[in-house]
């Protein structure tokens, strides 16, 4: 009997799936936000607490049924307070942007002023100006100041934003918040320079640590709760060791304005899985974290230098190229980071463009920016090291600046990759990183 409609829609989604799953074995993956998470974290994304509301504080919720899900969750918090070192923990934010708009609600109001990284200098679309659709403006109504960037050393400029925030104070435009951390990040921010500043005008400092989360918890980025930040956001699943999902750590003095802003504030269901998967997460990166964060940065050091090596014009040269999981590219010799992200996906390599600093300036935009951004979380997850860095250095040049046929370099990459199909710097690890596991 011919399939229904309805039954061949449903086939062509599992079909996408697996694809993925293959491609995905068969790529080298280098987008600086992606992670792979443990078959552990996979098995509690499929468990029922998926199905599961627990509204409210574990031990307070609003419906019956909780009684696992709180012995998780409190366990989730102590882990991350442990993890991280912090008075308090709210698990509940479904992800980077959710804790963010969280903490805007808890300690700011519409049309107070927030200053931020523009977003070639590695701001994020969530602390964002409303005409750009920003969560910050858009959502909550927050003014938006950047902060003075100095593109030479790659982080915000300590002199200038000193000047800035006084100047705005003259001009009844004084920050409520300041919001460091970014997504092109890759120098530890300025501060221990600007806390004490900032705090001398009452100033509320937020550290994103979207980024940087899994090196923070190995201990190897600055540790903004010892530096300052009053709150700190992050997403649980970039240099962390995921799922996806959002986390708010601060001292106890914020802990009810926090927990009235996740909740009823920006969540209702937090996705309890989620919320499971966060606990082995945090397990995870607090037993194999610090070993786990020396690779990724010797790894993104190491495939910068190959990179630059081999003509490529890495940013932050200066500094020793990078500090974190990150690298950044001007490719605008070659063409610009649109195309670059687009051929070099051709040969199953897959990073993203970037805008860097200079490209609102020069009028090109997010579709044709200056640059393109790399992470090695992810390989450095399925244990390559310095020798596969040279290698993928050499791929990324053969399709780039020897202009080689991207399908000439595909094959190159499959067998690469071969040997890298497990995920490592976790407790078990049976399931193959990309195998898709069928239940229906
Ligand atoms: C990725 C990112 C976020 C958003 O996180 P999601 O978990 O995707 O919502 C927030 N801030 C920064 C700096 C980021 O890079």
């Amino acid at each position: 009997m011919a399939k229904s409609p309805n039954r061949e829609s449903f086939d062509k989604i599992f079909e996408k799936l697996r694809e993925h799953h293959k491609w995905f074995e068969n790529s080298i993956p280098l987008i600086a936000s992606e992670n792979i998470p443990s078959p552990a974290v996979r098995e509690t994304m499929i468990s029922d607490f998926g199905n599961r509301y627990a509204e409210g504080w574990p031990g307070e919720r609003v419906y019956a049924g909780c009684t696992y899900i709180d012995d998780v969750e409190f366990e989730c918090m102590r882990l991350a307070k442990r993890l991280y070192r912090a008075e308090f923990a709210d698990v509940r934010p479904i992800s980077g942007v959710v804790a963010n708009l969280a903490v805007y609600s808890g300690f700011t109001s519409p049309g107070d002023v927030m200053i931020a990284p523009s977003i070639p200098a590695g701001g994020h679309i969530s602390h964002g100006k409303r005409e750009h659709h920003g969560t910050a403006g858009l959502v909550h109504g927050l003014e938006i100041e950047f902060y003075p960037f100095d593109a030479q050393e790659m982080t915000i400029d300590v002199d200038k934003t000193k000047q800035k925030v006084k100047d705005l104070k003259e001009a009844g435009r004084l920050p409520k918040m300041a919001m460091f951390g970014g997504s092109l990040f890759l120098f530890p921010h300025p501060l221990k320079e600007l806390g004490d500043f900032l705090k001398g005008y009452d100033i509320h400092i937020n550290y994103d640590a979207a980024h940087v989360a899994g090196l923070i918890a190995g201990r190897k980025f600055q540790d903004p709760l010892r530096e300052g930040a009053d709150t700190v956001t992050m997403s649980t699943h970039k240099t962390l060791f995921g799922p996806q999902g959002g986390l708010v750590l601060s001292s106890k003095e914020h802990e009810e304005t926090i927990k009235k802003a996740v909740f009823p504030g920006t969540t209702s269901s937090h996705h309890i899985h989620h919320m499971a998967g966060k606990a082995v997460a945090f397990a995870e990166a607090l037993e194999f974290g610090r070993d786990y964060a020396t690779e990724v940065i010797r790894n993104a050091k190491a495939l910068a230098e190959a990179l630059s090596d081999i003509g490529f014009k890495v940013l932050g040269e200066s500094r020793g190229f990078t500090e974190s999981h990150q690298i950044a590219v001007n490719v605008l010799e070659y063409s610009d980071g649109g195309k670059v992200e687009a051929d070099l996906e051709k040969a199953n390599i897959i990073v993203n463009r970037q805008l860097i600093p200079g490209d609102i300036k020069a009028g090109r935009n997010y579709f044709h920016p200056g640059g393109i951004r790399l992470g090695v979380s992810e390989i450095t997850r399925l244990g390559m090291k310095r020798d596969e860095m040279q290698e993928i250095a050499s791929y990324i040049g053969k399709v780039i600046i020897d202009k080689k046929d991207p399908n000439n370099i595909l094959s190159k990459v499959r067998s690469f990759r071969k040997d890298y199909q497990r995920v490592k710097f976790c407790f078990e690890s049976s399931l193959g990183a990309y195998e898709y596991v069928k239940l229906g």
